[in-house]
């Protein structure tokens, strides 16, 4: 990371155990072929190691460093947020994956389960989704519930010591390789609709779970859609009270917005594996670096890069001081979806028509327009733009609030889609 805050002592005897760490675990001459500044000679050692990003997310599971924010009995280091990006800073040092392939069990389910499972709960799913040995995807959204999410439809009724779930779920992330899902239904439809919906976790291998991924338009099929047909949820599986889905929700939500706002084209993302410097990188890419505009553009890109930075330090000093993610959560996703957009769009541009068309085979245009392309999804998965501008219009501002249709209504008194 360039941009850095001169570490206090703890902070640096941290850095220093993380990087014995490091050495211990990673091949031999890693650390020092990246130290060297030679990219050749790294580039050697990291094919000739045989290392595998899908084992290291384990690895680094099975450590505590991979949640330092976690409780010590549930594998992280009960530690605090400056940790976090202490830990961040030198897996983007070292080139190493910054994202978990399952993001979505450690950066959501994990924090949710913490703040509202049981010690059962707790006991049985925390540590295999570190490990990654258990996948987890997010049964929130449905065909005509995204940004109105309360006012979802899949229903669970009680049957003794079950719960029986029918309806559909859409955008499900990783659902076709997921074991676990977290799934908000609505178990009380004659009250307010944030009122009627509980949360569960729900094993996808459930009879009755039928998973159909989508293909989008990069080619690749990230999401899909869920259908419920009568599938059977043991109580036990219920996170939080009945009717308090929504309280659960927020929590995930909160989570999804500082997961999500980590996730940028700069540092070492699990899909792209290691790489160079990841701003060195992104500046050997760009052509006519003399044009005077094309200069102007990455100037601007700098200041953004650093920017992020500063305002992901924001966002986890406020968690430093014992507050949960919050709306800065919402400044950070929105800024760091469009500076994906805006940066993924220049890298077409600065290659004029080489960045829209090119010879089979030539892999970092195929990557460049793949990436221009996946970038659309940001300003919409986590929440939109528009809906996170709502809520700093409203919780940072204090603007009035947006209308909202049907309050205080039950849910099945009101008019939907
Ligand atoms: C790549 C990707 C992955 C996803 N993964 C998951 C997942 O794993 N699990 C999951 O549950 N969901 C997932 N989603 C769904 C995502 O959360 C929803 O797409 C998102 O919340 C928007 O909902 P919607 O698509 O229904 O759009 P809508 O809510 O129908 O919105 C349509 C348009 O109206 C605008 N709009 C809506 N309400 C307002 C308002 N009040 N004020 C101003 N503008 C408004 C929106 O900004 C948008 O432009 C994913 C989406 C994407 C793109």
């Amino acid at each position: 990371m360039r941009w850095e805050i001169e570490d206090t002592a703890e902070q640096a005897a941290f850095r220093q155990e993380f990087r014995e760490w490091l050495a211990a675990n990673l091949p031999k001459g890693w650390m020092d072929a990246v130290d060297s500044g030679d990219a050749d000679s790294f580039e050697k050692v990291r094919a000739s190691s045989g290392f595998n990003p899908f084992a290291w997310t384990g690895t680094i599971g099975r450590s505590r460093y991979a949640a330092p924010l976690w409780p010590k009995e549930y594998g992280g280091l009960s530690g605090e947020p400056w940790m976090q990006q202490v830990i961040r800073s030198e897996l983007v040092r070292y080139r190493l994956p910054t994202v978990a392939i399952n993001l979505l069990g450690v950066g959501l389910a994990g924090p949710t389960i913490i703040e509202h499972g049981t010690e059962a709960q707790k006991e049985r799913y925390l540590r295999k989704i570190l490990s990654g040995e258990e996948i987890w995807c997010q049964l929130f959204s449905e065909p005509g519930s995204g940004s109105d999410l309360a006012s979802l439809a899949t229903r669970a009724v009680r049957d003794g010591d079950e719960w029986v779930v029918t309806g559909q779920k859409v955008w499900t992330t990783l659902a076709q390789f997921a074991q676990f899902g977290m799934l908000l239904a609505r178990t009380d439809p004659n009250v307010p609709k944030h009122e009627g919906l509980t949360y569960f976790i729900l094993d996808m291998k459930s009879p009755g779970v039928e998973v159909r991924p989508l293909k989008q338009m990069t080619g690749s099929s990230e999401f899909n859609e869920v259908f419920f047909t009568d599938v059977r949820v043991p109580d036990a599986n219920r996170v939080g009270a009945v009717g308090d889905g929504w309280r659960c929700a927020r929590t995930t939500l909160m989570n999804e917005r500082v997961a999500l706002s980590g996730i940028s084209l700069d540092p070492v993302s699990f899909a792209g594996g290691t790489r160079r410097d990841p701003w060195r990188s992104f500046l050997d890419s760009v052509p006519d670096r003399s044009n005077p505009l094309v200069r102007q553009r990455l100037a601007q890109f700098y200041i953004e890069t650093e920017l992020k930075e500063i305002t992901s330090f924001r966002a986890s000093s406020a968690r430093a001081r014992g507050q949960q993610p919050g709306p800065e959560g919402a400044v950070n996703k929105v800024f760091n979806a469009e500076y994906n957009q805006r940066r993924s769009s220049f890298s077409l541009d600065a290659h004029g028509m080489a960045g829209v068309a090119w010879l089979a085979g030539d892999r970092d245009a195929e990557a460049r327009a793949q990436t221009f392309l996946r970038a659309r999804a940001n300003t919409i998965e986590g929440g939109t733009s528009e809906v996170l501008r709502n809520q700093m219009a409203e919780r940072i501002l204090g603007l009035p609030r947006d209308i909202e249709v049907g309050k205080g209504m039950p849910w099945t008194d009101i008019k939907r889609n």
